[in-house]
């Protein structure tokens, strides 16, 4: 047996301690540079989708995790509107207020550590209940001082994230995520404002000119209809000028929400000018075209448009309708024909949808 003073012992111990630091160290050089990665890959994201997939999936991978969930602050629905069209393998939580957040941070503004015996009861609070994480780390979003969310890794080990883990490299991460995530959101909302009309949230006649150059050589090249409708509101002048202007506007809004809500995904609705929309249908012959025309125009019809007063005021609106010919050259050919037709429908009395070959809707 050796003493304790057994110099051959001591050097067996010392290497065994040296061995386990040298352990240690490469272990968080490697936590470093996967850190440091997904940093890198943080800031360079270009979209939305990606960066919800790279907080989300690409992490839990990276990391071994069992689960990743984001919570991102959405009072106002913004993001509920865009993120259905993007394509992302899981979607973050939207919440509608800060009362989620505050429970899982109260005053607290770094990352959090839970598991048995510390702040258990928030695991099931951060992933659901009857969540299989056992440990977890809570990561608060902050920018400007203010919670815009959250981001959770989560492990089935209770032992993964325990109360005397550092929370260093877990901190610069969430305040990396946090700036991602709010120049995303910036970029998201200037890129929607260039594009959408502000008072009535239909596309802009700049993202229609663009667009709809793009449709005419589609369907040109792929030889398939393409209808294009002009929407004038009837009498409008008389509308602000009995109601006033922000009665106009409202209405204005409301019609180009029954616009939007009648056409289907592939269908371009924008407001070309004052009181004006114009509407691309592809792949919708004549009498496609017809029929969402006249739903338009009678859901305008009936339609009581309430005023900021809270009264209602009634408005109609003429339809202007022409096909792309087989033989187009130019997308001004089938605008100025809708416009020509729409001309028509005034002068035939107005409330009416005529298609460029002057028949009449419905005869
Ligand atoms: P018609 O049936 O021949 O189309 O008659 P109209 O009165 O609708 O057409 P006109 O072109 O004479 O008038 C359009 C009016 O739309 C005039 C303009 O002040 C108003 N207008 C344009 N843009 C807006 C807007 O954003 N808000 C409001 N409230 N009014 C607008
Ligand atoms: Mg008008
Ligand atoms: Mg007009």
């Amino acid at each position: 047996m050796s003493s304790p003073t057994d110099p051959h012992a001591q050097v067996q111990e010392l290497r065994r301690q040296l061995q386990s630091l040298l352990d240690a160290a490469k272990a968080n050089e490697r936590k470093l540079d996967r850190f440091d990665a997904l940093e890198r890959r943080l800031i360079a994201v270009g979209s939305m989708e990606e960066l919800v997939n790279l907080l989300l999936v690409d992490c839990r991978a990276d990391f071994g995790l069992d689960a990743a969930e984001l919570w991102l602050l959405d009072p106002d629905g913004e993001l509920q509107r865009a993120l259905p069209a993007l394509p992302m393998v899981r979607a973050p939580r939207l919440l509608d207020s800060h009362a989620a957040l505050k429970e899982l941070f109260g005053g607290v503004r770094t990352a959090r550590l839970v598991g048995p015996g510390h702040d258990e009861a928030l695991v099931a609070k951060a992933f659901g209940a009857g969540t299989l994480v056992r440990s977890a780390a809570l990561l608060p979003l902050i920018r400007q001082g203010v919670l815009i969310g959250s981001l959770h890794f989560g492990a089935c080990d209770p032992e993964r994230y325990d109360a005397y883990s550092g929370t260093k490299f877990l901190d610069r991460l969430s305040a990396i995520a946090a700036i991602a995530i709010e120049s995303m959101l910036n970029r998201e909302r200037l890129r929607r404002a260039g594009m959408t009309d502000g008072l009535t949230g239909v596309h802009n006649r700049r993202y229609f000119d663009h667009r709809s150059l793009i449709e005419f050589s589609q369907a040109v090249r792929h030889r398939y209809p393409l209808a294009c409708l002009f929407l004038d509101i009837d009498h409008f002048k008389a509308i602000n000028d009995s109601h006033g202007h922000p009665t106009g506007d409202e209405v204005l809004r409301q019609v180009g929400g029954l616009i939007q809500r009648s056409l289907r995904t592939g269908d371009l609705a924008a407001r070309y000018g004052g009181e004006e929309f114009v509407v691309l249908l592809p792949r919708t012959d004549l009498a496609g075209a017809r029929e969402v025309a006249e739903r338009i125009r009678q859901m305008v019809e009936e339609a009581p448009f309430v005023t900021p007063e809270g009264g209602t005021v009634s408005a109609t609106l003429s339809a202007g309708l022409a096909m792309l010919p087989a033989d187009a050259t130019s997308f001004a050919d089938l605008l100025n024909a809708a416009d020509r037709a729409l001309y028509e429908a005034k002068r035939a009395g107005r409330n009416r949808t005529v298609a460029d070959d002057l028949v009449p809707a419905g005869s």
